[in-house]
């Protein structure tokens, strides 16, 4: 199996402008057309839709247009139109907030754990700015309350990036639940969701933009054998959406208190520990073979710990 989530590319640090700029360039190799629109409405009644029509406004002469499509993909995001109309929304339960500003300066990489909420903070140093951010389950803590909690940690650790003046944002990130149904309900006869719109994010680190890709792939993939997303759903279960599934059900676990302070101990003493921990970040460790990973490395454990006590002592 290839691996879960691979490693963001640096490319991708100042996405989306580089990933529109190279997703246009190979649409225009491919002879395809790309035609810049908001989508309005669609129709969802059997007899319309049937006819598989999909209302836009042309944002270059704004004039509002209705087309008929094969099939339709929802690539439309956390609030998804298509979603909506052709699903229903996304469970509470399965959004995660995340809220927070771009900072003008520079700053190193930085991700921290807090034992208040299940979730962590961030700084992700980009070519001309820096994200900071926090995120955590929607119905946990109020988004007021986390920006607030945000610029409180700022405050103390990196000043410079308070940057009163920059806007604050917060948007959700939804994911699936442990249930394979919350995967499988993503296609329908002439209709599929990937990305966000299908609630596609990891549901421990709120990370979707390799799920996003992968899930586009595997419509492809799908599309192109059979020209009808029927069977795509449970492609997409047994692709990835397994690993999700387990991610769910660890996300209380990976977040119950002390955790993140008990592995960051045990990496210190390990390198064994270290090596999975990196893994589990670079999107190289999967969470369904977690648990067995962690077993085998039992004994290297053990042994580093009992080294690394013997030195100190010493
Ligand atoms: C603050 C924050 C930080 C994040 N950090 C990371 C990270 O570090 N790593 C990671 O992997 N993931 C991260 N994520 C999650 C990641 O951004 C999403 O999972 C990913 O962007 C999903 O891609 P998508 O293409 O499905 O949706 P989106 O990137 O949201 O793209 C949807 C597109 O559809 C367009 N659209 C919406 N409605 C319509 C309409 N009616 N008509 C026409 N177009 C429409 C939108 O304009 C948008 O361009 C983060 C999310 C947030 C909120």
């Amino acid at each position: 199996m290839e691996p879960v989530r691979s490693s963001v590319d640096s490319y991708l640090l100042d996405w989306p402008v580089s990933l529109t700029r190279w997703l246009q360039s190979r649409i225009r190799k491919r002879s395809m057309k790309f035609i810049a629109v908001a989508v309005l409405c669609l129709a969802n009644d059997a007899r319309v839709w049937s006819q598989g029509q999909i209302v836009f406004n042309n944002r270059v002469n704004n004039v509002v247009v209705a087309r008929v499509f094969d099939v339709v993909v929802g690539a439309d995001g956390a609030g998804s139109l298509v979603r909506r109309t052709l699903l229903g929304p996304t469970p509470k339960e399965r959004l995660m907030m995340a809220a927070g500003w771009f900072a003008r300066g520079t700053a190193p990489m930085a991700v921290r754990f807090v034992t208040d909420i299940s979730g962590y903070l961030w700084l992700f140093p980009r070519p001309d700015h820096v994200g900071v951010g926090i995120c955590a389950p929607l119905a946990a803590v109020p988004t007021r309350r986390m920006l607030d909690r945000l610029e409180r940690e700022v405050a103390v650790s990196y000043p410079a990036l308070l940057d009163d003046e920059a806007p604050r944002y917060a948007h959700t990130i939804p994911s699936p639940s442990a249930d394979p149904r919350s995967i499988l309900e993503v296609a329908g006869a002439r209709w599929a969701l990937v990305g966000d719109a299908a609630a596609f994010a990891d549901p421990i680190t709120g990370e979707g933009i390799f799920f996003a890709l992968r899930s586009a792939m595997v419509l492809a993939q799908t599309l192109r054998e059979s020209g009808s997303p029927a069977g795509y759903p449970a492609r997409a279960l047994e692709d990835f959406g397994r690993e999700l599934n387990k991610a769910a059900a660890l996300r209380d676990r990976f977040y119950s208190p002390g955790l993140a302070r008990r592995m960051i101990a045990y990496a210190g003493r390990s390198r064994a520990i270290r090596g999975v921990l990196a893994d589990l970040v670079l999107g190289e460790q999967g969470y369904l073979s977690l648990k067995r990973r962690l077993v085998r490395t039992g004994p290297r454990f053990l042994l580093e710990t009992a080294t690394s006590s013997l030195f100190s002592v010493a």
